[in-house]
């Protein structure tokens, strides 16, 4: 999923309220869109219709979402990281002033299309420039910034708050919140009951604080840190077991260790996978990408690395249990054999 612009959080608003990087600028485009209806005023002698249309200029969705956000009675379902558990979060909402509750701007309806569509298109983006003004003004401080409050349903009444910054050219920029995104990361507590390796759960945090701030470039470089992590656990295994031929390892790229390593049955069906573009990814947020576009993707990416570790530690633990069992049923052959 892709975070440009205001709207593309529709239906993901607790995700860009406790979990969207900080200072990462979302576009809010103030531009009017249009709608089209069709309405059947009579039928003439030979049944033809006559047809009036209606053009309905209406504030840019970018607007219309950024109402919802902060005007909307809120009740949602959420981790609250006092209580550790998932449970209904509210907030009040903003009251609106009546008039800036209307989405319309002006209608333009016409039989045949005329030079009077300009009038109105112009009308229509001015006026939605005038209307954001007002609301802004409204809703944002005069240091154009908002505080939004929330609180769990718990008996203890966990408070939360998120703060956002309108930028002159009218981005939103999340400037501040608390409890922190790491705080409210419930994901990385769930891997750290099973993940053994500290290092990569370290790495992994690094990771998470890194985006937090908004520098995806370096939140991108501890997660190949992660990926190149495993394959080499996996080598140094395959070694150990002498299973691989270590000069043909040493000498393959990235994508072929992955290959050599599939083929002898190291590796997470899942990191197989996503082999032909994983890594390529990661390295070119390295290398490329500029931190908007990491950020952009980082979540994504992470996911990916989550679901490798947590295959990667069922094979290990899978692994260990045949070992021992073999081991077992050795030494009950063993001593039934004497
Ligand atoms: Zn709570």
């Amino acid at each position: 999923m892709q975070y440009e612009r205001l709207s593309d959080f529709a239906g993901k608003g607790s995700y860009l309220l406790f979990d969207f990087p900080l200072y990462t600028k979302i576009k809010i485009n103030t531009m009017p869109e249009t709608t089209e209806e069709t309405e059947i005023l009579d039928y003439n002698e030979e049944g033809i219709p006559s047809i009036v249309h209606h053009m309905n200029f209406i504030e840019n969705r970018d607007v219309r979402y950024l109402k919802m956000l902060v005007t909307q009675e809120k009740n949602f379902y959420y981790y609250c990281p006092f209580c550790e558990r998932k449970l209904q979060i509210i907030e009040n909402g903003f009251k609106l002033k009546k008039e800036l509750t209307e989405s319309n701007i002006t209608t333009y309806s016409y039989m045949f299309m005329s030079e009077e569509f300009e009038e109105y298109d112009k009308h229509a983006a001015k006026d939605s420039v005038k209307r954001f003004e007002e609301l802004i003004k409204h809703i944002f401080d005069d240091k154009r910034t908002l505080k939004m409050d929330f609180e769990c349903t718990s008996k203890d009444k966990h408070k939360f708050y998120v703060i956002f910054q309108l930028t002159d050219d009218n981005y939103l920029m999340k400037t501040g919140q608390y409890p922190s995104i790491l705080d409210f990361d419930n994901t990385l507590k769930e891997y750290q009951k099973v993940l053994k390796e500290k290092e990569i759960t370290r790495e992994l945090t690094k990771a998470q604080i890194l985006k937090t701030h908004s520098m995806g470039v370096g939140a991108f470089l501890y997660l190949r840190r992660i990926f190149e992590k495993i394959i080499f656990e996996k080598y140094e295994q395959a070694k150990l077991e002498n299973n691989i031929d270590e000069q043909l390892f040493r000498e393959a790229v990235t994508k072929d260790k992955v290959k050599i390593l599939h083929e002898k049955g190291y590796l997470p069906i899942y990191l197989v996978e996503i082999n032909p573009f994983i890594y390529d990814i990661l390295s070119k947020g390295v290398h490329q990408l500029c931190e908007r576009e990491c950020n952009l993707h980082y979540d994504t990416l992470r996911q990916a690395i989550l679901l490798i570790l947590e295959e990667k530690m069922e094979m290990d633990q899978k692994g260990k249990l045949r070992k021992n069992t073999k081991n077992e049923l050795n030494k009950i052959h063993t001593k039934l054999s004497q």
